[in-house]
């Protein structure tokens, strides 16, 4: 952490010893002495974000747990709730692994947790309704034991407005802190812990790169690496500028040293991580190196599979596309969020391309890998949308045959742009477009699958399935979920899988004998 970052950091102390003294104290007084402090507020406001200038990212390689909090949670344990995307998840396993280096065990029994962190999205009102949710159901537990620590992270902290609802509402909380001070955990659980004090502490300034961050992975066989923090892209409906801060790179020599420990440790996949990843290293002023020549380096890497996401298709270079036709263990799978099929949406947006430069970009793709699987994120209902504006989507799904989609209603968000638009579109409307848009999606997803009938696959085999443990599961190398019986030795390695049976989303098949991968 560097000076600036300190300056910058909003930080609220309030006096509160226990959960009865919580109780005792009005919300009014609670909100005054957050107010009083040095405290910016900082409602995701879109203006201030983009004055953000490039400079000032400094790089750390000297994180430690403090000596004297390094058998704090000798016997205790920590449960770790997290909502949203892979970035989140990603996020989870190194708070996990500071937990654990400061000597607390994870557990999922919630009852039996000494902290609970709720690693939070802000994506859409619902994401964020369920946390609310959980916070109100975890008020009897925090009651019974005072010394229980619940702590609110991730993006719904980077807001004010769910910062002022938690001091309001739910003083059961202990400790809400930002997305740029995941590294601060160790100060924080002390504060929390030993001042008996309510910590607030959320930079609005993104924070630096911190390298040598602990990390408790989940699994042994796949591992996200963060190749870059930030989005500085500005959809219209995007809240993720705000609560992720400005587009900042790790360096290459980093990245790669951490896929080399990854392949040391056995692991088989690794998935280069991102908001955008396609604007990985335009931040460099010193190297002109994106996300193709990194590609190509970790290409040489003996690690079998290496994806990526989530791809903006304005950065999707020719560089790249080039580098990724050389397969090996670069995979033929590419997710390319498209949103709309409409470019008059696409404006609206601030996407940055129209629907002809979509296809066009497809076109390239496919020249350059005849066989590769295309997979998207799209929004109906963004405010106005019209039926023929919808149809176009429509129509663009089908043209490009994308095999899946997550699909989702616009949901506005306080300090976008878009949320400030007047919307003539009725709820019922933007439900049945999603049905509709949906229906063709797994129509879709359904026919592609059926290609595989009688086919032979490759799976990275992950374990039991989730509905029956004689059955193994696995994903082939355009992530399809395959089911299939074989030896538990099969777990952690490529293995070769007839399909016998095709659904809409998972393919069945039996393992042919003799095909482990000895990696
Ligand atoms: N950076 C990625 C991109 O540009 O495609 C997306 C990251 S965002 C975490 C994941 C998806 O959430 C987006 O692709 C978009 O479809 C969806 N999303 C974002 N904001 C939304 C909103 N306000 N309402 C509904 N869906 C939203
Ligand atoms: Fe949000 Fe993705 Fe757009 Fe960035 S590029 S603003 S993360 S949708």
């Amino acid at each position: 952490m560097n000076e600036q970052q300190r300056k910058q950091q909003s930080q609220i102390r309030t006096e509160q010893a226990n959960v009865d003294r919580i109780k005792k104290t009005s919300s009014e007084d609670m909100i005054a002495k957050y107010f009083q402090q040095e405290y910016e507020p900082q409602s995701p406001d879109i203006k201030q974000a983009r004055k953000r200038k490039r400079e000032d990212v400094q790089f750390h390689y000297d994180f430690s747990i403090p000596e004297d909090m390094e058998k704090i949670g000798h016997g205790k344990k920590f449960l770790i709730r997290t909502y949203g995307c892979q970035m989140n998840e990603h996020d989870t396993e190194v708070m996990a692994g500071i937990l654990s280096e400061m000597g607390y065990e994870s557990t999922t029994v919630t009852e039996e947790a000494d902290i609970i962190l709720l690693n939070t999205c802000a994506i859409r009102e619902n994401a964020e309704n369920k946390v609310f949710g959980e916070i109100g159901h975890l008020k009897p537990l925090k009651l019974e034991n005072p010394d229980l620590i619940i702590g609110v992270c991730g993006c719904m902290s980077q807001e004010e407005s769910v910062v002022d609802r938690i001091l309001q509402k739910h003083q059961h909380i202990d400790l809400i802190f930002g997305t740029h001070n995941i590294h601060r955990l160790p100060h924080l659980v002390k504060e929390a812990l030993f001042g008996k004090e309510m910590i607030v502490e959320v930079w609005s300034k993104e924070g630096d790169i911190i390298e040598n961050l602990p990390k408790a992975r989940k699994g042994k066989i796949k591992a996200w690496v963060n190749i870059m923090y930030g989005c500085d892209k500005f959809c219209t409906y995007c809240i993720v500028p705000m609560t992720r801060g400005k587009e900042r790179s790790r360096r290459p020599k980093d990245i790669i040293q951490e896929v080399r420990h990854l392949v040391a440790q056995g692991y088989q996949e690794v998935t280069l991580l991102g908001q955008n990843v396609n604007a990985y290293g335009k931040d460099f002023e010193d190297i002109e190196y994106g996300l193709g020549d990194l590609m190509n380096d970790i290409h040489k890497i003996d690690i079998p599979r290496v994806r990526f996401t989530t791809s903006h298709p304005r950065d999707f270079d020719d560089r790249l596309i080039e580098v990724l036709a050389q397969g090996g263990n670069l995979l033929d799978h590419i997710h390319l969020p498209v949103q709309s099929g409409s470019s008059e949406i696409l404006k609206k947006m601030n996407r940055k391309y129209t629907r002809e430069e979509y296809l066009e970009l497809v076109r390239k793709i496919r020249i350059a890998m005849p066989n590769a699987t295309l997979t998207t994120d799209i929004i109906v209902g963004f405010p106005n949308e019209t039926e023929e504006q919808f149809e176009e989507t429509m129509t663009l799904v089908e043209e490009v045959g994308f095999e899946a989609a997550y699909t989702f209603i616009y949901s506005p968000r306080e300090g976008t742009p878009a949320a400030r638009k007047k919307d003539d579109v009725p709820e019922e409307v933007k439900k049945q477009r999603l049905y509709r848009l949906n229906e063709l999606v797994n129509k879709q997803s359904a026919a592609s699958m059926k290609d595989y009938a009688g086919k032979k696959v490759k799976v990275l085999v992950e374990g039991e399935s989730k509905k029956d443990p004689e059955v193994l599961a696995g994903y082939t190398e355009k992530n399809k979920l395959v089911n299939f019986k074989g030896p538990k030795s099969s777990i952690g390695k490529i293995v070769e899988v007839e399909i016998t049976e095709t659904k809409t989303w998972s393919l069945n098949g039996v393992m042919v004998e003799n095909t482990v991968e000895v990696n």
